[in-house]
Protein backbone atom coordinates (compact mmCIF):
# COMPACT_ATOMS: atom_id res chain seq x y z
CA UNK A 1 0.00 0.00 0.00
CA UNK A 2 0.98 3.55 -0.34
CA UNK A 3 -0.88 5.56 2.17
CA UNK A 4 -2.84 8.78 0.93
CA UNK A 5 -6.30 9.51 -0.78
CA UNK A 6 -6.73 9.68 -4.61
CA UNK A 7 -10.17 10.25 -6.57
CA UNK A 8 -10.60 10.11 -10.31
CA UNK A 9 -11.20 7.85 -13.61
CA UNK A 10 -9.71 4.45 -14.24
CA UNK A 11 -7.02 4.15 -16.72
CA UNK A 12 -6.81 0.04 -17.86
CA UNK A 13 -3.41 -0.51 -18.45
CA UNK A 14 -2.34 -3.47 -20.14
CA UNK A 15 0.78 -5.18 -21.43
CA UNK A 16 -1.29 -8.48 -22.87
CA UNK A 17 -1.41 -8.43 -26.62
CA UNK A 18 -4.30 -7.00 -29.01
CA UNK A 19 -6.97 -9.28 -29.39
CA UNK A 20 -6.76 -9.59 -33.14
CA UNK A 21 -9.83 -10.80 -35.14
CA UNK A 22 -10.00 -13.31 -38.08
CA UNK A 23 -12.04 -13.43 -40.84
CA UNK A 24 -11.78 -13.86 -44.95
CA UNK A 25 -11.24 -11.39 -47.34
CA UNK A 26 -11.29 -11.32 -50.90
CA UNK A 27 -10.46 -7.46 -51.78
CA UNK A 28 -6.50 -8.41 -50.96
CA UNK A 29 -5.85 -4.95 -52.64
CA UNK A 30 -7.76 -3.16 -50.08
CA UNK A 31 -5.83 -5.42 -47.60
CA UNK A 32 -2.93 -4.73 -49.33
CA UNK A 33 -3.35 -1.06 -48.76
CA UNK A 34 -4.57 -0.76 -45.25
CA UNK A 35 -1.31 -2.62 -44.41
CA UNK A 36 0.67 0.18 -46.14
CA UNK A 37 -1.02 2.81 -44.83
CA UNK A 38 -0.89 1.45 -40.96
CA UNK A 39 2.38 1.08 -41.80
CA UNK A 40 3.31 4.27 -43.12
CA UNK A 41 1.68 5.80 -39.74
CA UNK A 42 3.53 3.51 -38.19
CA UNK A 43 7.43 4.75 -39.23
CA UNK A 44 5.87 8.51 -38.78
CA UNK A 45 5.50 7.77 -34.93
CA UNK A 46 8.85 5.95 -34.61
CA UNK A 47 10.24 8.78 -36.45
CA UNK A 48 8.78 11.45 -33.94
CA UNK A 49 9.46 9.40 -31.10
CA UNK A 50 12.78 9.21 -32.52
CA UNK A 51 13.23 12.88 -32.90
CA UNK A 52 12.07 13.65 -29.31
CA UNK A 53 14.31 11.40 -27.56
CA UNK A 54 17.26 12.64 -29.22
CA UNK A 55 16.17 16.61 -27.95
CA UNK A 56 15.10 14.99 -24.70
CA UNK A 57 17.96 12.72 -23.62
CA UNK A 58 20.19 12.24 -26.63
CA UNK A 59 20.85 9.90 -29.15
CA UNK A 60 22.39 6.81 -27.23
CA UNK A 61 18.87 6.74 -25.52
CA UNK A 62 17.04 7.11 -28.97
CA UNK A 63 18.57 4.45 -30.81
CA UNK A 64 16.37 1.83 -29.95
CA UNK A 65 13.63 3.79 -31.68
CA UNK A 66 16.03 3.51 -34.79
CA UNK A 67 16.39 -0.26 -34.61
CA UNK A 68 12.71 -0.64 -34.64
CA UNK A 69 12.66 1.81 -37.72
CA UNK A 70 15.00 -1.23 -39.32
CA UNK A 71 12.59 -3.45 -38.00
CA UNK A 72 9.64 -2.05 -39.63
CA UNK A 73 11.81 -1.64 -43.16
CA UNK A 74 12.67 -5.14 -42.98
CA UNK A 75 11.53 -6.05 -46.68
CA UNK A 76 11.82 -10.13 -45.77
CA UNK A 77 9.21 -9.19 -43.27
CA UNK A 78 7.57 -7.62 -46.09
CA UNK A 79 7.03 -10.04 -48.80
CA UNK A 80 6.65 -12.84 -46.49
CA UNK A 81 3.49 -10.77 -45.57
CA UNK A 82 2.25 -10.11 -49.17
CA UNK A 83 3.04 -13.80 -49.50
CA UNK A 84 0.81 -15.54 -46.63
CA UNK A 85 -2.02 -12.56 -47.21
CA UNK A 86 -2.13 -14.09 -50.90
CA UNK A 87 -2.34 -17.58 -49.72
CA UNK A 88 -4.38 -17.71 -46.34
CA UNK A 89 -6.74 -14.66 -47.79
CA UNK A 90 -7.61 -13.44 -44.09
CA UNK A 91 -7.34 -10.37 -42.84
CA UNK A 92 -4.42 -8.46 -42.30
CA UNK A 93 -3.83 -7.61 -39.23
CA UNK A 94 -4.39 -11.74 -38.47
CA UNK A 95 -2.21 -12.41 -40.86
CA UNK A 96 0.50 -9.50 -39.42
CA UNK A 97 -0.08 -11.12 -35.94
CA UNK A 98 0.02 -15.00 -37.17
CA UNK A 99 3.22 -14.53 -38.74
CA UNK A 100 4.94 -12.25 -36.04
CA UNK A 101 3.68 -15.16 -33.05
CA UNK A 102 5.62 -17.52 -35.78
CA UNK A 103 9.24 -15.31 -35.80
CA UNK A 104 8.87 -15.30 -31.99
CA UNK A 105 8.41 -18.81 -31.50
CA UNK A 106 11.53 -19.47 -34.08
CA UNK A 107 13.39 -16.82 -32.04
CA UNK A 108 12.79 -18.01 -28.82
CA UNK A 109 13.89 -21.12 -29.93
CA UNK A 110 17.66 -20.69 -29.85
CA UNK A 111 19.68 -20.25 -27.02
CA UNK A 112 21.03 -16.74 -27.40
CA UNK A 113 20.34 -13.68 -25.39
CA UNK A 114 20.59 -11.53 -28.45
CA UNK A 115 17.51 -13.33 -31.00
CA UNK A 116 15.11 -12.30 -27.27
CA UNK A 117 15.79 -9.29 -27.40
CA UNK A 118 14.78 -8.61 -30.87
CA UNK A 119 11.84 -10.63 -29.92
CA UNK A 120 10.94 -7.77 -27.38
CA UNK A 121 11.37 -5.33 -30.66
CA UNK A 122 9.75 -7.26 -33.22
CA UNK A 123 6.58 -7.33 -30.63
CA UNK A 124 7.12 -3.87 -30.12
CA UNK A 125 6.99 -2.73 -33.86
CA UNK A 126 3.91 -5.37 -34.29
CA UNK A 127 2.08 -4.21 -31.98
CA UNK A 128 2.65 -0.57 -33.04
CA UNK A 129 1.37 -1.62 -36.89
CA UNK A 130 -1.61 -3.63 -34.84
CA UNK A 131 -2.72 -0.60 -33.03
CA UNK A 132 -3.09 1.76 -36.37
CA UNK A 133 -4.49 -1.54 -38.48
CA UNK A 134 -6.98 -2.09 -35.47
CA UNK A 135 -7.61 2.16 -34.51
CA UNK A 136 -6.95 0.84 -30.85
CA UNK A 137 -6.19 2.94 -28.12
CA UNK A 138 -3.19 1.94 -26.08
CA UNK A 139 -2.72 3.64 -22.83
CA UNK A 140 0.85 5.29 -22.42
CA UNK A 141 1.77 5.99 -18.50
CA UNK A 142 4.68 8.35 -19.91
CA UNK A 143 1.84 11.06 -21.29
CA UNK A 144 -1.50 10.68 -19.64
CA UNK A 145 -4.14 13.48 -20.73
CA UNK A 146 -6.23 13.52 -18.00
CA UNK A 147 -5.25 12.82 -13.96
CA UNK A 148 -5.81 9.21 -13.74
CA UNK A 149 -5.74 6.32 -11.51
CA UNK A 150 -4.04 3.83 -12.99
CA UNK A 151 -5.27 0.08 -13.00
CA UNK A 152 -3.15 -2.70 -13.96
CA UNK A 153 -2.25 -6.22 -13.23
CA UNK A 154 1.35 -5.28 -12.87
CA UNK A 155 3.78 -2.60 -13.51
CA UNK A 156 7.13 -2.97 -14.04
CA UNK A 157 9.85 -0.81 -12.50
CA UNK A 158 9.92 0.93 -15.60
CA UNK A 159 6.54 1.71 -15.98
CA UNK A 160 6.99 2.80 -12.55
CA UNK A 161 9.79 4.98 -13.16
CA UNK A 162 8.98 6.60 -16.31
CA UNK A 163 5.13 7.62 -15.02
CA UNK A 164 3.48 10.67 -15.94
CA UNK A 165 3.51 11.47 -12.31
CA UNK A 166 1.63 14.85 -12.21
CA UNK A 167 -1.32 12.98 -13.86
CA UNK A 168 -1.21 9.23 -12.30
CA UNK A 169 -2.76 10.13 -9.11
CA UNK A 170 -3.25 6.91 -8.13
CA UNK A 171 -2.58 2.93 -8.35
CA UNK A 172 -4.46 -0.22 -7.95
CA UNK A 173 -2.42 -3.29 -8.76
CA UNK A 174 -3.68 -6.72 -9.18
CA UNK A 175 0.02 -8.27 -8.88
CA UNK A 176 2.60 -7.97 -6.01
CA UNK A 177 2.71 -7.09 -2.43
CA UNK A 178 3.67 -4.31 0.08
CA UNK A 179 7.06 -4.53 -0.76
CA UNK A 180 7.28 -5.27 -4.57
CA UNK A 181 8.96 -2.01 -6.29
CA UNK A 182 5.87 -1.09 -7.39
CA UNK A 183 4.80 -0.50 -4.15
CA UNK A 184 7.81 1.00 -3.01
CA UNK A 185 8.24 3.22 -5.96
CA UNK A 186 4.31 4.33 -5.80
CA UNK A 187 5.41 5.38 -2.11
CA UNK A 188 8.47 7.11 -3.29
CA UNK A 189 6.51 9.20 -5.28
CA UNK A 190 3.80 9.88 -2.83
CA UNK A 191 1.17 8.07 -5.01
CA UNK A 192 -1.26 6.36 -3.10
CA UNK A 193 -2.11 3.01 -4.54
CA UNK A 194 -3.77 -0.41 -3.25
CA UNK A 195 -1.56 -3.38 -4.20
CA UNK A 196 -2.23 -6.97 -4.31
CA UNK A 197 -6.18 -6.56 -5.38
CA UNK A 198 -7.52 -9.58 -6.71
CA UNK A 199 -9.35 -9.58 -10.58
CA UNK A 200 -9.10 -5.37 -10.46
CA UNK A 201 -8.50 -5.04 -13.80
CA UNK A 202 -11.75 -7.40 -14.25
CA UNK A 203 -13.51 -6.01 -11.32
CA UNK A 204 -13.46 -1.82 -12.83
CA UNK A 205 -14.06 -0.19 -16.06
CA UNK A 206 -12.47 1.91 -18.04
CA UNK A 207 -13.27 5.61 -17.13
CA UNK A 208 -15.27 4.48 -13.91
CA UNK A 209 -14.90 7.27 -11.00
CA UNK A 210 -12.81 5.19 -8.50
CA UNK A 211 -11.36 6.41 -4.96
CA UNK A 212 -8.26 4.37 -3.47
CA UNK A 213 -7.92 5.12 -0.26
CA UNK A 214 -4.18 3.88 0.42
CA UNK A 215 -3.95 4.16 4.04
CA UNK A 216 -7.08 2.11 4.93
CA UNK A 217 -6.57 -0.16 1.50
CA UNK A 218 -9.99 0.62 0.39
CA UNK A 219 -11.65 0.87 -3.07
CA UNK A 220 -14.85 2.51 -4.11
CA UNK A 221 -16.31 2.06 -7.75
CA UNK A 222 -18.77 4.14 -9.20
CA UNK A 223 -18.97 6.15 -5.67
CA UNK A 224 -22.53 8.35 -4.99
CA UNK A 225 -21.70 12.13 -4.78
CA UNK A 226 -22.06 12.20 -1.43
CA UNK A 227 -19.05 9.82 -0.66
CA UNK A 228 -17.00 11.86 -2.96
CA UNK A 229 -17.50 14.81 -1.41
CA UNK A 230 -16.74 12.77 2.20
CA UNK A 231 -13.45 11.59 0.83
CA UNK A 232 -12.57 15.19 -0.54
CA UNK A 233 -12.97 16.49 2.67
CA UNK A 234 -10.93 13.53 3.87
CA UNK A 235 -8.28 14.19 1.62
CA UNK A 236 -8.19 17.56 2.20
CA UNK A 237 -7.89 17.10 6.52
CA UNK A 238 -4.88 14.47 5.04
CA UNK A 239 -3.12 16.82 3.13
CA UNK A 240 -3.72 19.45 6.09
CA UNK A 241 -2.27 16.77 8.87
CA UNK A 242 0.54 15.86 6.96
CA UNK A 243 1.67 19.54 6.50
CA UNK A 244 0.99 19.84 10.12
CA UNK A 245 3.07 17.05 10.82
CA UNK A 246 6.11 18.49 8.98
CA UNK A 247 5.99 21.49 10.48
CA UNK A 248 6.02 20.19 13.89
CA UNK A 249 8.85 18.09 13.47
CA UNK A 250 10.81 18.98 10.58
CA UNK A 251 13.48 20.50 12.08
CA UNK A 252 14.02 17.94 14.93
CA UNK A 253 16.07 14.64 15.12
CA UNK A 254 14.10 11.68 15.55
CA UNK A 255 14.50 11.92 19.76
CA UNK A 256 12.92 9.22 22.27
CA UNK A 257 11.74 10.11 25.72
CA UNK A 258 14.72 8.92 27.63
CA UNK A 259 16.89 11.12 25.13
CA UNK A 260 18.59 9.32 22.76
CA UNK A 261 18.90 10.30 19.17
CA UNK A 262 17.87 7.48 16.24
CA UNK A 263 18.75 9.01 13.01
CA UNK A 264 15.82 8.84 9.84
CA UNK A 265 17.19 8.43 6.75
CA UNK A 266 15.38 8.13 3.23
CA UNK A 267 15.53 5.21 0.41
CA UNK A 268 15.67 6.25 -2.68
CA UNK A 269 15.85 5.28 -6.35
CA UNK A 270 16.40 8.68 -8.76
CA UNK A 271 18.17 11.79 -7.85
CA UNK A 272 14.72 13.85 -7.69
CA UNK A 273 13.64 12.04 -4.60
CA UNK A 274 16.14 14.03 -2.82
CA UNK A 275 13.78 17.33 -2.51
CA UNK A 276 11.42 15.01 -1.03
CA UNK A 277 13.78 13.71 1.56
CA UNK A 278 15.19 17.47 2.32
CA UNK A 279 11.92 18.92 2.96
CA UNK A 280 11.07 15.96 5.44
CA UNK A 281 14.87 16.50 7.38
CA UNK A 282 16.05 13.36 6.43
CA UNK A 283 19.45 12.88 8.29
CA UNK A 284 20.75 11.09 5.26
CA UNK A 285 20.04 8.87 2.62
CA UNK A 286 20.14 5.31 3.93
CA UNK A 287 19.96 3.60 0.48
CA UNK A 288 20.08 4.93 -2.78
CA UNK A 289 19.01 1.74 -4.97
CA UNK A 290 21.36 2.75 -7.52
CA UNK A 291 20.19 -0.04 -10.58
CA UNK A 292 17.19 2.47 -11.22
CA UNK A 293 20.11 3.97 -13.07
CA UNK A 294 20.59 1.33 -15.32
CA UNK A 295 16.67 0.61 -15.70
CA UNK A 296 14.42 1.70 -18.85
CA UNK A 297 16.98 2.56 -21.39
CA UNK A 298 18.75 1.24 -23.84
CA UNK A 299 22.63 1.36 -22.93
CA UNK A 300 24.81 0.89 -19.56
CA UNK A 301 25.17 4.55 -17.92
CA UNK A 302 28.78 5.40 -17.98
CA UNK A 303 31.29 6.05 -15.31
CA UNK A 304 30.72 10.04 -15.96
CA UNK A 305 26.73 9.56 -16.33
CA UNK A 306 27.14 7.87 -12.73
CA UNK A 307 29.78 10.00 -10.97
CA UNK A 308 27.66 12.88 -12.01
CA UNK A 309 24.26 11.00 -10.46
CA UNK A 310 26.29 10.46 -7.16
CA UNK A 311 28.47 13.31 -6.82
CA UNK A 312 24.47 15.51 -7.07
CA UNK A 313 22.93 13.28 -4.15
CA UNK A 314 26.22 13.43 -2.01
CA UNK A 315 26.48 17.15 -2.50
CA UNK A 316 22.71 17.58 -2.01
CA UNK A 317 22.42 15.88 1.48
CA UNK A 318 26.10 16.93 2.83
CA UNK A 319 26.63 16.81 5.47
CA UNK A 320 24.78 14.18 6.26
CA UNK A 321 25.61 10.17 4.52
CA UNK A 322 25.03 9.01 1.56
CA UNK A 323 24.62 5.40 1.41
CA UNK A 324 25.01 3.63 -2.03
CA UNK A 325 24.21 0.68 -2.38
CA UNK A 326 25.56 -1.24 -5.82
CA UNK A 327 23.47 -2.27 -8.10
CA UNK A 328 20.69 -5.05 -7.22
CA UNK A 329 20.31 -6.22 -10.88
CA UNK A 330 18.07 -9.27 -10.85
CA UNK A 331 15.09 -11.02 -9.24
CA UNK A 332 12.32 -8.39 -10.28
CA UNK A 333 14.50 -5.67 -12.01
CA UNK A 334 15.66 -6.63 -15.26
CA UNK A 335 17.77 -4.91 -17.53
CA UNK A 336 16.83 -5.47 -20.86
CA UNK A 337 20.18 -4.93 -22.84
CA UNK A 338 22.50 -6.90 -19.58
CA UNK A 339 21.07 -10.17 -21.62
CA UNK A 340 19.85 -12.14 -18.30
CA UNK A 341 18.20 -14.81 -19.54
CA UNK A 342 14.61 -15.22 -17.74
CA UNK A 343 14.87 -17.36 -15.13
CA UNK A 344 13.17 -20.19 -13.44
CA UNK A 345 13.60 -18.52 -9.74
CA UNK A 346 14.58 -15.10 -10.25
CA UNK A 347 14.54 -14.11 -6.69
CA UNK A 348 17.26 -17.20 -5.98
CA UNK A 349 19.23 -16.31 -9.13
CA UNK A 350 21.96 -14.43 -10.83
CA UNK A 351 21.02 -10.93 -8.80
CA UNK A 352 23.17 -8.56 -7.07
CA UNK A 353 26.65 -8.84 -6.07
CA UNK A 354 26.46 -12.41 -7.81
CA UNK A 355 26.13 -10.66 -10.74
CA UNK A 356 27.98 -7.42 -10.32
CA UNK A 357 31.00 -10.17 -9.57
CA UNK A 358 30.81 -11.84 -13.05
CA UNK A 359 30.59 -8.45 -14.50
CA UNK A 360 33.54 -6.76 -13.26
CA UNK A 361 33.76 -4.49 -16.41
CA UNK A 362 30.25 -2.80 -15.42
CA UNK A 363 31.11 -3.00 -11.16
CA UNK A 364 34.42 -1.27 -11.32
CA UNK A 365 32.79 1.07 -13.77
CA UNK A 366 30.20 1.35 -10.62
CA UNK A 367 33.01 1.62 -7.86
CA UNK A 368 34.69 4.09 -9.57
CA UNK A 369 32.04 6.64 -10.28
CA UNK A 370 31.35 5.71 -5.95
CA UNK A 371 34.66 6.62 -5.00
CA UNK A 372 34.93 9.49 -7.00
CA UNK A 373 31.81 10.82 -5.55
CA UNK A 374 33.12 10.35 -2.39
CA UNK A 375 35.34 13.24 -2.65
CA UNK A 376 32.30 15.45 -2.93
CA UNK A 377 30.10 14.52 0.46
CA UNK A 378 30.41 11.56 2.99
CA UNK A 379 29.69 8.22 0.89
CA UNK A 380 29.27 5.09 2.06
CA UNK A 381 29.04 1.77 -0.20
CA UNK A 382 26.99 -1.26 0.86
CA UNK A 383 26.85 -4.38 -0.80
CA UNK A 384 23.62 -6.41 -1.32
CA UNK A 385 22.55 -9.70 -1.08
CA UNK A 386 25.84 -10.67 1.02
CA UNK A 387 25.29 -14.47 2.03
CA UNK A 388 28.85 -15.42 3.66
CA UNK A 389 32.53 -13.60 4.61
CA UNK A 390 33.93 -15.11 1.31
CA UNK A 391 31.33 -12.64 -1.01
CA UNK A 392 32.09 -9.77 1.26
CA UNK A 393 35.85 -10.19 0.99
CA UNK A 394 35.99 -10.63 -2.97
CA UNK A 395 34.01 -7.49 -3.22
CA UNK A 396 36.31 -5.66 -0.78
CA UNK A 397 39.05 -7.00 -3.20
CA UNK A 398 37.59 -5.27 -6.18
CA UNK A 399 36.82 -2.27 -3.99
CA UNK A 400 40.44 -2.16 -3.09
CA UNK A 401 41.65 -3.03 -6.79
CA UNK A 402 39.72 0.17 -8.15
CA UNK A 403 41.08 2.20 -5.78
CA UNK A 404 44.76 1.88 -6.20
CA UNK A 405 43.86 2.70 -9.94
CA UNK A 406 42.55 5.88 -8.62
CA UNK A 407 45.68 6.33 -6.30
CA UNK A 408 47.91 5.84 -9.57
CA UNK A 409 45.87 8.46 -11.47
CA UNK A 410 45.84 10.81 -8.87
CA UNK A 411 42.16 10.86 -8.40
CA UNK A 412 40.90 12.22 -5.15
CA UNK A 413 38.50 10.05 -3.38
CA UNK A 414 37.37 9.33 0.77
CA UNK A 415 40.35 6.96 1.58
CA UNK A 416 38.29 6.28 4.72
CA UNK A 417 35.09 5.10 3.52
CA UNK A 418 32.64 3.19 4.97
CA UNK A 419 31.76 -0.07 2.82
CA UNK A 420 28.68 -2.10 4.82
CA UNK A 421 27.20 -5.32 4.28
CA UNK A 422 23.53 -5.71 3.59
CA UNK A 423 21.80 -8.47 6.07
CA UNK A 424 19.08 -9.99 3.68
CA UNK A 425 19.65 -13.02 3.41
CA UNK A 426 19.43 -15.84 6.04
CA UNK A 427 22.77 -17.24 5.72
CA UNK A 428 24.49 -13.67 6.50
CA UNK A 429 22.19 -13.25 10.31
CA UNK A 430 23.75 -16.85 10.62
CA UNK A 431 27.02 -15.57 10.09
CA UNK A 432 26.98 -11.69 11.64
CA UNK A 433 29.24 -12.11 14.05
CA UNK A 434 32.02 -13.34 11.55
CA UNK A 435 31.16 -10.51 8.84
CA UNK A 436 30.50 -7.74 11.55
CA UNK A 437 34.31 -8.02 11.89
CA UNK A 438 34.83 -6.96 8.31
CA UNK A 439 32.07 -4.60 8.08
CA UNK A 440 31.91 -1.33 9.22
CA UNK A 441 28.04 -0.96 9.15
CA UNK A 442 25.18 -3.26 8.73
CA UNK A 443 21.94 -2.18 7.01
CA UNK A 444 19.25 -5.39 7.18
CA UNK A 445 17.06 -5.36 4.52
CA UNK A 446 13.56 -6.91 5.77
CA UNK A 447 12.20 -7.15 2.40
CA UNK A 448 14.14 -9.76 1.22
CA UNK A 449 15.29 -11.23 4.45
CA UNK A 450 11.70 -12.23 5.01
CA UNK A 451 11.19 -13.53 1.62
CA UNK A 452 14.28 -15.89 1.97
CA UNK A 453 13.94 -16.44 5.46
CA UNK A 454 9.99 -17.58 5.34
CA UNK A 455 10.21 -18.89 1.40
CA UNK A 456 7.59 -16.39 0.26
CA UNK A 457 8.21 -14.78 -3.22
CA UNK A 458 8.01 -11.33 -2.44
CA UNK A 459 6.31 -10.37 -5.70
CA UNK A 460 3.86 -12.97 -5.57
CA UNK A 461 0.56 -12.24 -4.33
CA UNK A 462 -0.78 -15.73 -4.03
CA UNK A 463 1.20 -15.94 -1.23
CA UNK A 464 1.29 -12.38 -0.25
CA UNK A 465 -0.38 -13.33 2.78
CA UNK A 466 2.16 -15.73 4.57
CA UNK A 467 4.37 -12.37 4.19
CA UNK A 468 4.84 -11.85 7.81
CA UNK A 469 7.22 -9.09 9.20
CA UNK A 470 5.92 -10.02 12.29
CA UNK A 471 6.99 -13.97 12.41
CA UNK A 472 9.05 -14.93 15.77
CA UNK A 473 11.72 -15.81 13.27
CA UNK A 474 12.04 -12.19 11.94
CA UNK A 475 12.26 -11.09 15.14
CA UNK A 476 14.95 -13.48 16.01
CA UNK A 477 17.21 -12.66 13.16
CA UNK A 478 16.56 -8.62 13.64
CA UNK A 479 17.99 -9.22 16.92
CA UNK A 480 20.82 -11.30 16.20
CA UNK A 481 22.18 -9.22 13.80
CA UNK A 482 22.00 -6.06 16.02
CA UNK A 483 23.57 -7.82 18.68
CA UNK A 484 26.19 -8.84 16.49
CA UNK A 485 26.86 -5.39 15.53
CA UNK A 486 26.71 -3.89 18.71
CA UNK A 487 28.76 -6.25 20.12
CA UNK A 488 31.58 -5.57 17.41
CA UNK A 489 31.01 -1.49 17.95
CA UNK A 490 29.11 -1.17 14.39
CA UNK A 491 26.00 0.79 13.47
CA UNK A 492 23.07 -1.66 12.45
CA UNK A 493 19.82 -0.17 10.83
CA UNK A 494 16.85 -1.43 8.80
CA UNK A 495 16.30 -0.03 5.01
CA UNK A 496 13.31 -2.60 4.33
CA UNK A 497 9.62 -1.35 3.92
CA UNK A 498 9.15 -2.80 7.77
CA UNK A 499 11.79 0.76 8.88
CA UNK A 500 8.61 2.58 7.68
CA UNK A 501 5.72 0.88 9.82
CA UNK A 502 5.06 2.89 12.84
CA UNK A 503 3.92 -0.38 14.54
CA UNK A 504 7.07 -2.25 14.34
CA UNK A 505 9.13 1.19 15.24
CA UNK A 506 9.67 0.39 19.60
CA UNK A 507 9.85 -3.34 18.79
CA UNK A 508 12.97 -2.37 16.02
CA UNK A 509 14.57 0.06 18.74
CA UNK A 510 14.40 -2.17 21.34
CA UNK A 511 15.84 -4.67 19.54
CA UNK A 512 18.70 -2.54 18.87
CA UNK A 513 18.54 -0.91 15.98
CA UNK A 514 20.50 2.34 15.67
CA UNK A 515 19.04 3.98 12.68
CA UNK A 516 15.90 3.76 10.21
CA UNK A 517 15.46 4.63 6.48
CA UNK A 518 12.30 4.39 4.70
CA UNK A 519 10.95 6.23 1.74
CA UNK A 520 10.94 10.37 2.42
CA UNK A 521 6.93 10.16 2.97
CA UNK A 522 7.13 8.05 6.05
CA UNK A 523 9.88 10.14 8.11
CA UNK A 524 7.96 12.65 9.70
CA UNK A 525 5.71 10.28 11.07
CA UNK A 526 8.21 7.85 12.45
CA UNK A 527 9.80 10.60 13.81
CA UNK A 528 6.48 11.72 15.60
CA UNK A 529 6.52 7.82 16.84
CA UNK A 530 9.92 7.96 18.27
CA UNK A 531 9.35 10.87 20.30
CA UNK A 532 6.61 8.53 22.03
CA UNK A 533 9.06 5.67 22.98
CA UNK A 534 11.17 5.18 25.52
CA UNK A 535 14.43 3.25 24.75
CA UNK A 536 14.51 1.06 28.44
CA UNK A 537 10.68 0.80 27.64
CA UNK A 538 11.46 -0.89 24.01
CA UNK A 539 14.08 -3.22 25.14
CA UNK A 540 12.16 -4.50 27.44
CA UNK A 541 9.31 -5.13 25.57
CA UNK A 542 11.77 -6.58 22.56
CA UNK A 543 12.99 -8.59 25.32
CA UNK A 544 9.39 -10.06 25.91
CA UNK A 545 8.01 -10.22 22.29
CA UNK A 546 11.47 -12.38 21.95
CA UNK A 547 9.67 -15.21 23.89
CA UNK A 548 6.80 -14.86 21.30
CA UNK A 549 5.85 -17.88 19.51
CA UNK A 550 3.17 -16.68 17.11
CA UNK A 551 3.06 -13.60 14.64
CA UNK A 552 -0.36 -12.70 15.99
CA UNK A 553 0.78 -13.00 19.53
CA UNK A 554 3.25 -10.23 18.45
CA UNK A 555 1.01 -8.22 16.36
CA UNK A 556 -1.39 -8.03 18.98
CA UNK A 557 1.71 -6.95 21.87
CA UNK A 558 2.53 -4.28 19.34
CA UNK A 559 -0.84 -2.37 18.98
CA UNK A 560 -1.45 1.25 19.72
CA UNK A 561 0.99 3.05 17.37
CA UNK A 562 0.70 7.14 18.24
CA UNK A 563 -0.30 7.20 14.53
CA UNK A 564 -2.39 5.75 11.99
CA UNK A 565 -0.09 3.63 10.54
CA UNK A 566 0.87 3.99 6.57
CA UNK A 567 -0.57 0.23 5.83
CA UNK A 568 -3.40 -1.88 6.55
CA UNK A 569 -3.23 -5.77 6.12
CA UNK A 570 -6.50 -6.20 3.67
CA UNK A 571 -8.22 -4.29 1.17
CA UNK A 572 -11.54 -3.99 0.50
CA UNK A 573 -12.66 -3.22 -3.29
CA UNK A 574 -16.56 -2.07 -2.95
CA UNK A 575 -19.26 -0.49 -4.71
CA UNK A 576 -21.59 1.88 -4.04
CA UNK A 577 -23.71 -1.40 -4.23
CA UNK A 578 -22.11 -3.93 -2.95
CA UNK A 579 -18.96 -5.10 -0.79
CA UNK A 580 -16.24 -7.88 -2.27
CA UNK A 581 -14.20 -8.48 1.21
CA UNK A 582 -10.40 -8.66 -0.04
CA UNK A 583 -8.10 -11.38 0.53
CA UNK A 584 -5.76 -10.90 3.31
CA UNK A 585 -2.96 -9.70 1.34
CA UNK A 586 0.17 -8.36 3.15
C1 LIG B 1 15.37 -5.09 1.20
O1 LIG B 1 15.51 -6.18 0.64
O2 LIG B 1 14.81 -4.95 2.30
C2 LIG B 1 15.87 -3.86 0.56
C3 LIG B 1 15.87 -2.72 1.21
O3 LIG B 1 16.29 -3.92 -0.73
P1 LIG B 1 15.33 -4.08 -2.00
O4 LIG B 1 13.92 -3.85 -1.53
O5 LIG B 1 15.77 -3.08 -3.01
O6 LIG B 1 15.59 -5.48 -2.41
MG1 LIG C 1 16.90 -6.41 -0.96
Amino acid sequence: MSPGIAIGPSLLFFHDRYDVPVYAVTDLEAEQARLDAAMLKTRQDLEAIYERVVSDLGKRHADIFHAHLLILDDIGLREELTAHLEEQQKNVEHTLDTLARRYVQAMESVDDPRFRERTADLLDVVDRVLRHLLDAERPNLRRLERESIIVAHDLTPSDTASMDTNKAIGLIIEAGSVTSHSAILARALEIPAVIGVADAPAEISAGATVIVDGSSGRIILDPAPETCARYRKAQQRLVKRRAKLLRSTKQKPARTLDDVEVALRANIELPLEIEHSKNVNAQGIGLYRTEYLFIDRNSLPDEEEQYEAYAYVARAMAPHPVVLRTMDIGGDKFVAHLQILKEDNPQLGWRAVRFCLERPDIFKTQLRAMLRASAHGTIEIMFPMISGVEELRKVKAVVAEVSQDLDASKIPYDRNIKIGSMIEVPSAVMLADILAQESDFFSIGTNDLIQYLLAVDRVNEKIAHLYEPAHPAVVRMIHQAAQAARVHNIPCSICGEMAGDALYTELLLGLGITSLSMAPVAIPMIRAEISHIHLGEARTLARGVLKMRTAQEIKETLVAPHLIRARKYDYVMETERETIPGKKND
